[in-house]
């Protein structure tokens, strides 16, 4: 996905961005960069991330940038921060999110602006950042080139851009699909994905920006210059997943909701077993509400390797990235011979690594093999944030499934009611084939009451097919939106 972080400040500002950046190493695999204005213009790295991490990419660079502004960024997409000199002048930007409609947004460049557009991708192609700063420049203003994108964009583009008269400008995409949050301290001002950067930068929360909301920051205070939109669609998925356990969105933190999550498993789908145990990372935390919800004890039979293996290191195929997950992972047989196990993991997406794991318990003496996993089957492919590398909706389980029993132009909603029949032989055929003793899923109000926002204020699209930005603007009852 990639995440961002920007900061003003009155003094030097390289270093708290440095590590800000750095806290959103988790989220991209692509490329790491920086863009800082000193005295004598912007002083601009990126760096390949995929073999080594972000902090050790840039500690050289560190030592010889100075400013008091930057951005930085972790890019699953292009090769970022752009320089970008237009008529307003230069300015670097960073952007974060997924495109669908680049394409159609290229075409319209090129039509009315005769722009001749580089190619900014190792792969060849147009990166969506200069799409995006391109769409920018052909409006009258930076402000209402941003907002122009905002209108434009199908999916989502969240932003930093920094100008170079040192003015810092802070945008959330249109429907609040990622987070974008306001920390302060002294007299400088941070604006990031991942709010478990501020604590240890000596950054106190101010607030998370609005969807659709520009803000520009200053060392002292962020001010308002394009209101929120009347409509958020927060990524439900960045708790159950991909955000940090440490960070919080919209208030909601998202170890305490994985407990939450699994928790409410342990209600709804309570079952016999020894121990309670997650699926590394992010399973861990729902197995541990789970065991506390149901008393059981809780126990780590997969543990992770990670000195060696850096998130970072993930490679482009599919086959490899799967040797390399199974490598990272190690059991406790101690903890698995003749032990009937409960094991919380985050979701399923094709479901070969799990019935590899599966296999590895029962080789080492395992039981039984109960799964619980804490939100529901995903039938839709994420179109809204480069969340997915899936190439075909195919690659999802769930489809394959559909498509097997009822071909390419299934009713695919009847599979997400989870009282439903094809919903029910949906998840036993997975059981089946993954080959666990049970297998349930999160039931989607049981994960909304966990993240504690209303459902009209989370993107629910990969369970439910519901998509709000179709919906128009009515009842969201967040209080935070402007309806
Ligand atoms: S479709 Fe799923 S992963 Fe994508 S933004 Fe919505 S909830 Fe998140």
């Amino acid at each position: 996905m990639g995440g961002f972080c920007g900061v003003i400040s009155k003094e030097d500002c390289v270093t708290d961005l440095f590590f800000g950046t750095d806290y959103h190493s988790h989220l991209g695999t692509h490329r790491g960069g920086m863009a800082i204005l000193g005295p004598g213009g912007f002083q601009r790295s990126i760096h390949n991330i995929q073999n080594a991490p972000f902090r050790s990419k840039f500690e050289h660079d560190v030592c010889r940038f100075s400013g008091p502004v930057g951005i930085g960024v972790i890019s699953d997409t292009d090769p970022q921060p752009l320089v970008m000199f237009t008529k307003f002048g230069s300015f670097a930007i960073v952007t974060v999110g997924h495109i669908e409609n680049v394409e159609e947004l290229k075409q319209e460049l090129f039509q009315n602006n005769s722009m001749q557009l580089q190619y900014s991708t190792t792969s060849g192609m147009v990166g969506p950042t200069e799409v995006i700063s391109a769409l920018i420049a052909t409006q009258p203003s930076l402000v209402e080139g941003v907002k122009y994108v905002q209108s434009k964009v199908r999916g989502s583009c969240s932003l930093l851009l920094l100008d170079d008269s040192g003015r810092l400008y802070a945008a959330r995409d249109r429907w609040g699909r990622t987070p974008v949050i306001l920390g302060k301290k002294g007299n400088a001002m941070m604006a990031l994905m991942e709010s478990c950067a501020f604590a240890n930068l000596g950054y106190d929360y101010v607030r998370d920006l609005g969807p659709g909301e520009v803000v520009e920051l200053t060392p002292e205070a962020d001010i308002t210059l394009v209101e929120p939109g009347p409509r958020m669609a927060i990524c439900a998925f960045l708790w159950v997943y991909y955000g940090y356990p440490a960070s919080s969105y919209e208030g909601r933190n998202v170890e305490m909701t994985r407990y939450r999550c699994g928790s409410a498993l342990a209600k709804r789908t309570p079952t016999e077993a020894d121990a309670a145990c997650g699926i590394p990372d992010s399973g861990t935390s729902h197995a541990l509400g789970y065991a506390h919800e149901a008393g059981m004890k809780f126990a780590r039979p997969f543990v992770k390797y990670t000195p060696t293996w850096a998130r970072s290191f993930m490679p482009q195929e599919q086959r490899e990235r799967e040797h390399v997950a199974s490598m990272k992972l190690l059991t406790i047989p101690g903890l698995i011979k003749n032990r009937r196990l409960v094991f919380c993991d985050d979701s399923i997406v094709r479901g070969t690594q799990l019935g590899k794991q599966a296999a590895k318990l029962y080789s080492e003496g395992c039981l039984e093999t109960h799964m619980r996993i804490a939100c529901p089957p995903l039938v839709y492919p994420c179109r809204f944030i480069n969340f997915s590398r899936s190439r075909s909706v195919y690659d999802l389980i769930t489809r394959r499934y559909i498509r097997g029993r009822e071909g390419e132009n299934a009713d695919v909603a009847k599979y997400t009611d989870p009282d439903g029949e094809p919903y029910k032989q949906m998840v036993e055929f997975i059981r089946e084939k993954l080959n666990l003793t049970t297998l349930a899923f999160q039931r989607l109000e049981d994960l909304v009451k966990a993240i504690g926002l209303p459902q009209d204020c989370l993107c629910t699209y990969c369970w439910t097919g519901r998509d709000v930005s179709l919906e128009g603007c009515e009842g969201c009852p967040c209080g935070k939106c402007k309806v």
